[in-house]
This record gives C-alpha cells, structure tokens and sequence, in this order.
C-alpha cells in the first residue's frame, strides 16, 4: 500500500487514475496534479462516486517549474511520481524527484517544446550528426540522469505506455520464451477506429502531429536509416480489424531495444493512416500550421501548432463517438535451437469496450493501463534497481500477466504473415 503522485489529468492520465483507483491494495492514496485544477477535481468526483476504496486529493502544478515540483512532493510525500503530462515535462518532473529521492515513470521520452531555441538547437544539432535521425526526441537527455538516480538510490522507469511500453516488454518476453536471438522486429501500430470526424488525432494533437509530420527511420545492421515522411508504405491484414495501409515512422522504443536487444539486426516501427488523415495532415503542413516554433498574430506571439490543437477535437472527447478496434503488436524473426521462426504478439482493443468501462476511447486506454501497470510493479516491488531504465530491461513475466489481468490480453501468433 502507498502514495502515489499522478501528475497530468488527460486522455492517459484519466485511464490510468480509474484503474489505479481500483487497485486499492496497492494505490491506497493517489494525488492528481495538473495544471487546471478543475479537471482533477472532477475526476476525483467520478472516482469517488464510482466508491474507490483509493483516498484522492488533487493540487494544481505548472510542472515546468521544478521549484512548484520540488514543494509539491514535499508536500504530498509520495512513493512514486507518474507523470502522464507531456513529453516537455519530462526532465523538470525527473529533477525534481531526484531533488526529493522519489521514483519516476514515464510514457514517452523527453522532447524540448520550442525547438528553435538556439541552446537547445545547438546540442540537437550535434546528436543528429552522431546518431543520424533528426527526430526532435530521444533518449539522450533520460539516459543521461543514469548515474544520478543509481546514487541517488532511486528509480525511473521510462515508457510504459503501448508503444514503447508494451511493445518493449513483448520484446522482452519473446527474447525470454521463444528465442535465443531475435535479429529482426517490425512493431506495427494499427488503429481501426473511426471517430466520424474529418480529422482528429487519437491523443495529444500537438505530440502526435509533431511525430507523424517527422522523417521516418529505423535501425539496421547498427545504425540508423533515416527516410523522408511516409516515404515507406506497406499493406498488411490485420486479425480483427481487416487490411489498412501503414506507414514506417521513427518512434523511440527503436533506440532503447537497438541497446537491449542483443543480436538484433534491423528494427522497424509502422503506423496505420488513413488517406484523409495524410491529406489533411499534408495540407495542414503546407500552410504553416504544423510550425512549433511561435509567430506574431495580431501583437502577440503564438504557436501555429498549439492554436490549431486548441481548434482540434480533445482526444479526450472521442471516446462516445469512436468504433472499431486497435491491433498493436510486434512481429519477431531469429533463431531458437539452429532454427529460424518468426512469431507475432498482438494485443487488440475495442474503443467501445473502453469507452463502457472508463468512458475513454481505445489509444488512451491501450496507454493508460500500462501506465498504471508499469507504476503497480514499481510501487510493489516488483521491478525495483537504482537507476534509470527501459521497460525491457526487467522481467517481462509480471507484466504481461498484468497486461491479461486488467484489460489487456494479449496472443501469440506462431505461424504470423510478414512485412516485406
Ligand atoms: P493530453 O493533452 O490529453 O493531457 C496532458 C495533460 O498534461 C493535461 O492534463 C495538461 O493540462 C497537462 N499538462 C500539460 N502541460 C502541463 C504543465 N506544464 N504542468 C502541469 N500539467 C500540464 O495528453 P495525453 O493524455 O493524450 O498524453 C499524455 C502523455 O502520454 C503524453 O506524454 C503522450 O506523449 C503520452 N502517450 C504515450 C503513448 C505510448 O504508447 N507510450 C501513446 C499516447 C500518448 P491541461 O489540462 O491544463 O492542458
């Protein structure tokens, strides 16, 4: 039993306060902090009217101040810090727990909010040039709290939502069963849903456009191929959802199992899109609206890609409208006593089903879970070292039991179709 501290109160963070909220035995406190108040008041209301046996505060915190951070933990004593803001939050919200000794876990890793800050420019700049993707995020800034957090004697646990987070674990546990090298993985993301609108993104616009619009990439024979937006498009069938296009992106799990993955010699990451969402995402980009750095309008400064996610539907709100299903998985090919074999794990989801019992749609749920998941195991005891790390790096058995336990099954294909 212990206090936890959620900071963030959106389309991921509502999911994974529900479920902790059931799972009382181990969240037997839950703090939500966010920036407005008002959101987590009202979810402590659904909670506890739901008759959560959880106790529920919430705060208000601008966690790009490590200062508010710091007195916040202070002030809430917690076990754990999840941080289920954005991705900008990252590195203010790891200070402060290394300030306070408090473990940390995220879903998505560290990316700068204006990215034509020369400071920040000149250093991204240079890792381009060593590391030869030019996405805006990777996990040189987390790694590089390694040594701190193991003197510190605590913990960060970073990306434990789907993809990374349960796509690394899947990793994980194909390496532990069914081989004895794994050389190639292609993880596909499929999402079957339809919300009804023209356009919309499935969680947070700004994030989700800024990965999208971004040259793709993928590892292979130890370094990286860098290729230009949706240059690679493949057709794959998948189970329950039927054929759709997919897309190679760059995604950052790519990096951390290219290091925890021995043997592997290419990892690719495909998404599904539709030729509405491409059409409208092309356009959109066109005209300026995907920019992130700011512009003035009418005497004031603005983010072209911040005003538009304020024009955008909130992913929050897709859940009533959306059906069909997610299919998010990974396909594995290496080696198991001489012989090579390929076997595909896959979790599907129904963004009805999720939306009956959390009121959410499918993307925050499939996120969600493995986030609580992931700070369940921390909190318990379960994966626990001093230091900074991947999912990948633990014993994937707890996790994926706990993937079927709450809500998330998951299936073993051992004769899967591949992707060229
Ligand atoms: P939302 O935009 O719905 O929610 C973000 C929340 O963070 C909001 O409550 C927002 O507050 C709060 N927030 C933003 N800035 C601050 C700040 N400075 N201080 C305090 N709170 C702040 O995003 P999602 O729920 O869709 O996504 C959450 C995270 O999950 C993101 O990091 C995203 O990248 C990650 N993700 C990971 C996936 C995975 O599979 N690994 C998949 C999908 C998402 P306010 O309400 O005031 O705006």
């Amino acid at each position: 039993m212990g206090k936890i501290l959620i900071i963030g109160c959106g389309g991921v963070a509502s999911v994974a306060i529900q479920k902790c909220a059931k799972c009382a035995e181990t969240f037997s406190e839950i703090c939500i902090a966010s920036r407005t108040k008002s959101k987590c008041d009202a979810l402590k209301e659904k909670l506890e009217a739901a008759g959560t046996q959880a106790v529920i505060t919430t705060e208000s915190v601008d966690a790009d101040k490590v200062d508010e951070l710091i007195a916040l933990i202070q002030k809430v004593q917690p076990q754990v810090v999840l941080n289920l803001a954005l991705p900008y939050q990252d590195l203010t919200i790891m200070d402060a727990c290394l300030a306070c000794k408090v473990d940390y876990i995220d879903t998505a890793n560290y990316e700068a909010e204006d990215t034509e800050d020369p400071e920040w420019r000149a250093i991204y700049e240079k890792r381009c040039e060593e590391k030869g993707f030019t996405a805006y995020f990777d996990y040189s800034w987390q790694w590089a709290y390694k040594e701190r957090f193991a003197q510190a004697g605590i913990m960060a646990l970073l990306g434990t939502g789907f993809d990374p987070g349960v796509t690394s674990v899947f990793s994980a546990y194909a390496l532990k069963h069914y081989f004895d090298e794994i050389h190639y993985i292609d993880i596909l993301d499929c999402n079957g849903g339809d919300h009804g609108y023209p356009f919309a993104t499935n969680f947070n616009p700004e994030i989700n456009l800024r990965e999208v619009s971004a040259n793709g990439s993928y590892w292979e024979d130890g370094h990286w191929v860098e290729t230009k937006p949706m240059e690679i498009k493949r057709v794959y069938n998948f189970d329950q959802v039927g054929e759709k296009d997919m897309y190679l992106l760059h995604h950052e799990e790519i990096e951390s199992l290219a290091q925890n993955i021995p043997g592997v010699k290419r990892i690719r990451f495909f998404m599904t899109f539709g030729q509405s969402y491409l059409t409208h995402m092309k356009c959109l980009e066109n005209v300026g609206m995907l920019r992130t750095d700011p512009v003035m309008f009418e005497g004031r400064e603005i983010v072209p890609i911040q005003f538009l996610k304020a024009l955008l539907p909130d992913p929050a709100s897709l859940g009533p409208r959306t059906v069909g299903k997610t299919n998010i998985g990974c396909i594995f090919t290496g080696v198991k006593d001489g012989k090579e074999k390929s076997i595909y794990i896959y979790n599907v989801c129904d963004h009805q089903e999720c939306y009956k019992e959390l009121g959410s749609q499918a993307i925050s749920y499939t996120t969600g879970v493995p986030a609580m998941i992931g700070a369940k195991l921390v909190m318990d005891g379960v994966w626990k070292k001093a230091g900074v790390f991947n999912v990948e790096e633990f014993d994937p058995d707890p996790y994926m039991e706990a993937l079927n336990q709450y809500g998330l099954p998951w299936v073993v294909d051992e004769n899967p179709a591949l992707v060229e």
